[in-house]
């Protein structure tokens, strides 16, 4: 999970990495109730890269060039995303820009440091132009981030005295962020010179998604929607997508493939949603909870193969909430003649060939669109 530049900052706070004071706003007119020191830097907080470049990034002198800005930033689309916040700060007087970054090296097993003194650009692009500009130093997990391999990093970029000092430390603490809070990438670009110290201008922080569970306190992700997030829950697999039939099935590959029967008889998917092997009466109760709740769902497609998964128990879920949309049903495998029988008993008519439960259930929504 990414995090947003302020809320990547906000740890870095607690982690002792300086950053400037700044305060995050979501309309113009909160700008008046800052206590902020001028010039101020208006950056919109958005989950791409590349801010600067694409305009979401302006230095204000006055508070009425800040609100313009803001004005102008706020509700504006970078690389597809609506910016909805922005996070204001006192401007840093930049000086020079460095790059330091704590990151997963799968391969080798061990989170690697890696600074340059080609800061504030892609760092990337400077790897491969000038990969000497990049260094790098891999961290014994057992051994830990070592005062000495730290001040190693900061003399290899040309780091010397105070400068040197303050950069091993930040390098240190960024290491124990990455640790503490289970980071996949933990970045500061720039981390800058300014006024004779050192200044995390920009954050970035990668959280492993694996380790959530054990990090009760992370805040909720912005990039899965409402349902995506109820469904992670209910420990359902579910995509959403933006037709108008939604689909549960058992199996990932079964509920592929019916996405691709149904585009072929030209329905419209909204979603995917996998109950998985061995669903329940209440797995199936919350798949469809949760794939009847999106608005602008006109039909249901129920695609079962029944495995460990047994169709009874399906069709009993299905007849305890009938679902305010017309279904087709296909039901197939273990316990099918007594899941048929349920359903029927409820009205609903079953399937045992795909293809056609698939063309029934484009059918169904399409004459509910008329
Ligand atoms: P990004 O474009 O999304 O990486 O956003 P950054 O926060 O890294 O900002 C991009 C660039 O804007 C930086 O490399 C700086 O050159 C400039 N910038 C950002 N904040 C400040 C600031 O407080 N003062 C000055 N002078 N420049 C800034
Ligand atoms: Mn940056």
């Amino acid at each position: 999970m990414k995090l947003h530049e302020y809320q990547a900052k906000a740890l870095f706070a607690r982690y002792g990495i300086p950053t400037q004071p700044g305060a995050v706003i979501t309309r113009p007119e909160e700008l008046d109730g800052l206590e902020l020191r001028y010039p101020v830097v208006l950056k919109a907080q958005v989950l791409v890269g590349g801010r600067g470049k694409a305009g979401g990034i302006r230095l204000a002198s006055t508070p009425a060039e800040a609100r313009q800005h803001a004005r102008a930033i706020l509700g504006m689309s970078i690389k597809g995303e609506v910016v909805r916040r922005l996070l204001v700060a006192e401007a840093a007087e930049i000086e020079r820009e460095y790059y330091l970054a704590i990151t997963l090296d799968r391969e080798a097993r061990q989170l690697v440091a890696i600074a340059s003194a080609a800061g504030g650009i892609d760092i990337e692009e400077v790897a491969r132009t000038t990969p000497e500009a990049v260094v790098t130093r891999h961290v014994d997990p057992f051994l830990g981030f070592q005062p000495f391999s730290a001040r190693e990093l900061a003399a290899a970029v040309g780091l010397r005295g105070d400068l040197l000092v303050a950069f091993a430390g930040i390098a240190t603490s960024l290491y124990r962020l990455a640790v503490h809070e289970e980071a996949e990438l933990a970045e500061i670009n720039p981390l800058a010179v300014a006024r004779g110290g050192l200044l995390a201008v920009d954050a970035k922080v990668i959280l492993d998604d694996s380790a959530a569970f054990r990090h009760p306190d992370r805040p909720p992700s912005e990039e899965e929607t409402e349902l995506e997030r109820a469904a992670r829950q209910a420990d359902l697999a579910y995509v959403e997508l933006d037709g108008d039939l939604a689909i549960i099935g058992n199996g990932a590959g079964l509920v592929m493939s019916t996405l691709d029967v149904v585009a072929q008889f030209g329905g419209r998917p909204a979603n995917f949603l996998d109950v998985g092997g061995g669903a329940t009466t209440e797995n199936m109760a919350a798949a469809m909870e949760i794939a009847l709740r999106k608005p602008g769902v006109r039909a249901l497609f129920i695609n079962i193969f029944g495995g460990i998964t047994r169709c009874d128990h399906i069709a009993r879920a299905i007849a305890a909430h009938p679902p305010r949309v017309p279904v087709a049903v296909r039901l197939t495998g273990t316990n099918e003649e007594d899941g048929r029988r349920i359903l029927e008993a409820a009205g609903i008519h079953t399937f045992v060939d795909a293809e056609e439960a698939a063309r029934e259930a484009v059918r169904l929504a399409r004459q509910a669109a008329s």
